[in-house]
């Protein structure tokens, strides 16, 4: 059975996309859902022969059908064909979920640091030994080119890397007493368990971005993957249980979102809320999570400014504001969603981008030297030409693409837009498609004033050889991360998170285990007593 037309409207709701563009995605399944090409087959047989193909739910240790049998389909963006059928789990599954992981909770949290630095180092290892069927993995459900797709694995097992080492790091502190017979400690301890919303985007990164942190820290999670790319959460799930990670420290459940959201956020033991998705999500889930007063922590939608000056080494700035936007074709919230453009070099920039932009090649991403997949769906498809015809409609003018691409399914040609105006839709909201609009801009001061023009706060990039200038604009930005000559910026070793309707708090990073933990202050009385 597949899942019920209320639930994927529910889905289609909570898109990153803006209410008023939203296509049904009723209309889109049965027109893109074909039949398992010999090609894909192969991909899955190997998969399944190396355990890594789940379909189920995990709980407690145990993989789990969804208690009614209803199960989902999963669709391989490029061709349309289904993938698998996973489990179209609920509230009731993520009940017992989460009373597993607070029964794992008990002991996980009491295992010593160096103990479970272990767990998430052996997972580390099994993760980058299989980095190449996770790679596959990635591509299939989610379509980004398959070198793309096995660079993910490297860069999210890093974050499981980096908190194994960073779990011996959690330190209390000792306070001066202000009283002779008294000391004052601060410990810090796991918040407990932690509930883990991830987008389709990054299907492995954004789990272990957060769940690498909640384990070190002797948290337990219910991980909730994206319905469209739940296969590599499950296959990073199988992973976790044979690096001896003890069942029910990692559980997984897919299937309806709001149920599983509901479930998470009134259920008292769940303590902490981790989520990366859409803003209009995002919101919802800080509201509902006011009911228990749960610590939350959000990575919401970004409208990255991409800032180049005058004074920009041209190669420098087309390269890097290539990166910044074509990346997974434009579906990150951190993809430069405006090219702002100095007078000066405009019309070079313009030319020189134009021309490299034309060199990107698309298609599925298991073709040889494909660096643009499909777009996740038919609704992201729909929605980019909405913003494009929106543009065009105002002034805007075409260099390049600007339609659908002759391969057909949610294919979409590189686009570069210009004379661009900051009122239109595609400067105001997130694109989240492989499409570049270059606005002009003439002072430096009327730059900082476009970029900062906006409720999202994310990333933001500037390209300029003027050391003072980086300075200035950097602190000017009211965005949670900045790129300096550089479009690709995230790494495990750094915080990333955003300001105003971005988000709240950071991850990755030492900052990314504070998430997780709590602060309890212990005074120590009566010292003089023999
Ligand atoms: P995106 O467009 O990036 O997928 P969404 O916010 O729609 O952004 O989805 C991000 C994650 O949030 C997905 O796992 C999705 O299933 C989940 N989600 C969507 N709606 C809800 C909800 N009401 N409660 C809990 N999770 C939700």
């Amino acid at each position: 059975m597949t899942l019920s037309g209320v639930a994927r409207v529910a889905f289609v709701g909570s898109r990153r996309i803006f209410a008023s563009h939203l296509p049904s995605m009723q209309s889109y399944t049965p027109a893109f859902s074909r039949q398992m090409s010999v090609g894909m087959k192969s991909v899955t047989d190997r998969l399944r022969d190396s355990g890594l193909l789940r379909t189920q739910g995990l709980i407690g240790g145990k993989w789990i059908d969804a208690y009614d049998g209803k199960t989902l389909e999963v669709h391989n963006p490029a061709t349309g064909e289904v993938i698998a059928n996973v489990s179209c789990m609920g509230g009731k599954e993520t009940k017992d979920a989460i009373s597993s992981a607070f029964d794992a909770f008990n002991s996980w949290s009491k295992l010593t640091a160096a103990e479970r630095s272990k767990g998430l180092r052996k997972w580390y290892d099994l993760l980058m030994a299989h980095k190449e069927e996770l790679g596959q993995l990635i591509t299939l459900e989610q379509g980004k080119p398959l070198k793309e797709a096995v660079g993910e694995v490297d860069y999210g097992a890093k974050f499981i890397e980096f908190y194994a080492e960073e779990a011996k790091r959690v330190y209390g502190e000792i306070i001066p007493a202000t009283l002779p017979d008294r000391r004052l400690f601060v410990l810090k301890q796991p918040v407990g368990v932690a509930g883990a919303i991830t987008p389709w985007n990054f299907p492995l990164a954004m789990i272990t971005r957060k769940v690498g942190p909640a384990l070190a820290c002797g948290c337990t999670v219910v991980v909730k993957p994206s319905e469209f790319t739940p296969l590599t959460a499950l296959a990073a799930a199988e992973l976790a249980l044979q690096a001896g990670i003890p069942p029910g420290v990692v559980n997984v459940v897919m299937g309806n979102a709001p149920d599983i959201g509901d479930a998470l956020l009134t259920s008292p033991q769940v303590r902490k809320i981790t989520f990366t998705g859409s803003t209009a999500v995002g919101k919802k889930l800080m509201a509902g999570a006011a009911g228990t007063v749960k610590k939350v922590s959000l990575e919401l939608g970004g409208n990255a400014p991409c800032i180049v000056f005058d004074d920009a080494d041209l190669n420098v700035a087309v390269n890097g504001a290539l990166a910044a936007k074509f990346r997974n074709s434009g579906q990150t919230c951190v993809c430069a969603n405006r090219v702002l453009v100095q007078e000066g070099i405009y019309e070079k920039f313009a030319d020189a981008f134009s021309k490299a932009v034309k060199n990107l090649k698309v298609g599925d991403g298991f073709g040889e030297g494909v660096v643009q997949g499909p777009l996740i769906n038919k609704a992201a498809l729909e929605k980019v030409e909405t913003f494009v015809e929106d543009a065009v409609s105002k002034g805007a003018k075409v260099l390049l693409g600007g339609r659908r691409h002759s391969l057909g399914m949610t294919f979409y040609e590189p686009t570069v837009l210009s004379n661009v105006k900051s009122e239109m839709l595609v400067s105001r909201e997130e694109v989240f498609g492989p499409v570049a609009p270059l606005l002009c801009f003439k002072t430096e001061e009327e730059a900082i004033h476009m970029a900062n023009d906006t409720n999202a706060g994310l990333a933001a990039y500037i390209f300029t050889n003027n050391l003072q200038r980086t300075w200035r604009v950097s602190e000017a930005l009211e965005y949670g991360l900045v790129g300096v000559n550089e479009g690709l910026i995230s790494t495990e070793v750094a915080p990333f998170g955003g300001v105003k309707q971005s988000g709240l708090g950071r991850e990755g990073s030492k900052y990314g285990m504070d998430e997780f933990l709590e602060i309890k202050y212990v005074c120590l009385g009566d010292m003089n007593r023999k």
